[in-house]
């Protein structure tokens, strides 16, 4: 796969017949990666970075040096709904007039929680997990402020299940992985062996394996886990991510993840305290962080690990007033996840 910096133009270059366009991002992991080809059916985007003024700018450079406009474009493809995936896709749109396509878990979360009420929303799963009103509220307000990195919204059309479709002369299949979004879809060509992963995995940290309290999935951990399975059946030979650079250690990724989970699970596990809610156990493990969506992310993934605990008959949960309360079922604190997983996972 041939890989080139094209000349002049900060964060384009060229992967095959894709072009990469490195957006930026007001948030830690500062800049996201969107792509651009010629297909039968016209100019195609995969992703499009959030809304500012900057971003705008270095959508309209790349396209002038390509020597194409917006009106080229007929097709954006998301690979899920986040703000630093979907941002610019009404813009965009407005310019165009291109289809949006969103994978359908993701039209539902989008409509649900983005464009619908979204405290009466999370209430319910704020309540359960721990968090107060005050909490809820902080929450509801940060997603309101980030709401205006996706102004204006795109009118979406749903993405067909296993679409297939042509891009930069490489035939690529939409997989459905869901963990990081329920809708969340990499991009797959077998006749490449290129992947296309979005936020599913990428080269240089691990990103948040649940979109709580966006999910409608009852054990987002096994489900992300599971997803990894998949992937690591593929005769892949290079990864392009949403975050970071093109990379080629895909089972070393995969490795590297499923044992910072298991960790983790071990962490959460013998951390239970009988009583304990979700938040209670997030405080209690984890370093407090004053922002609220870190306090998010933090209380997503411990109760993603509970849920799993939860499911595989090791962890009780009952409710308890308002929210849900935990209690191990076993004595034994040092249950090991890592053997579990060399049994499950031979290779
Ligand atoms: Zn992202």
């Amino acid at each position: 796969m041939s890989f080139s910096v094209i000349g002049g133009i900060n964060g384009l270059t060229k992967i095959g017949d894709i072009y990469m366009i490195k957006t930026v991002m007001p948030f830690p992991l500062r800049e996201n990666n969107c792509f651009l080809a010629e297909s039968e059916d016209g100019w195609c985007v995969i992703d499009t970075g959030v809304n500012i003024q900057q971003n705008k700018e270095i959508w309209q450079k790349a396209l002038k040096y390509l020597g194409i406009s917006f009106k080229h474009i007929k097709n954006i493809l998301l690979t899920h709904y986040h703000h630093d995936h979907m941002g610019l896709a009404g813009w965009m749109q407005e310019l165009s007039g291109a289809k949006v396509l969103l994978p359908k878990e993701d039209i539902i979360t989008f409509t649900t929680y983005i464009t619908g009420n979204y405290y009466e929303e999370v209430r319910q799963d704020c309540f359960q997990a721990g968090w107060s009103d005050m909490l809820t509220h902080d929450l509801v307000a940060d997603v309101h402020s980030i709401e205006i990195l996706v102004r204006p919204f795109p009118e979406i059309t749903e993405l067909p299940d296993n679409y297939t479709f042509d891009f930069g002369g490489t035939t690529f299949t939409c997989l459905p992985l869901p963990g990081h979004t329920d809708g969340h879809v990499v991009l797959y060509s077998r006749q490449k062996r290129l992947l296309l992963s979005g936020d599913n995995i990428v080269p240089h940290t691990i990103l948040h394996l649940t979109d709580w309290p966006h999910t409608r999935l009852t054990d987002p951990l096994n489900t992300h886990l599971a997803g990894l399975d998949v992937l690591s059946g593929f005769p892949v030979v290079s990864i392009i991510p949403g975050h970071g650079d093109v990379f080629n250690n895909l089972e070393e990724r995969i490795g590297i993840i499923k044992k910072h989970h298991m960790r983790r699970k071990e962490v959460v596990y013998a951390g239970i305290k009988d009583g304990f809610t979700a938040w209670d156990l997030t405080a209690a493990l984890f370093k407090e962080s004053n922002y609220i969506h870190i306090k998010r992310l933090l209380l997503a993934e411990t109760l993603a690990y509970l849920e799993a605990l939860n499911e595989e008959g090791l962890v009780k949960k009952d409710i308890c007033g308002n929210s849900f309360v935990y209690k191990r079922i076993s004595t034994d604190l040092n249950f090991n996840f890592m053997d579990k997983l060399a049994v499950s996972n031979p290779s």
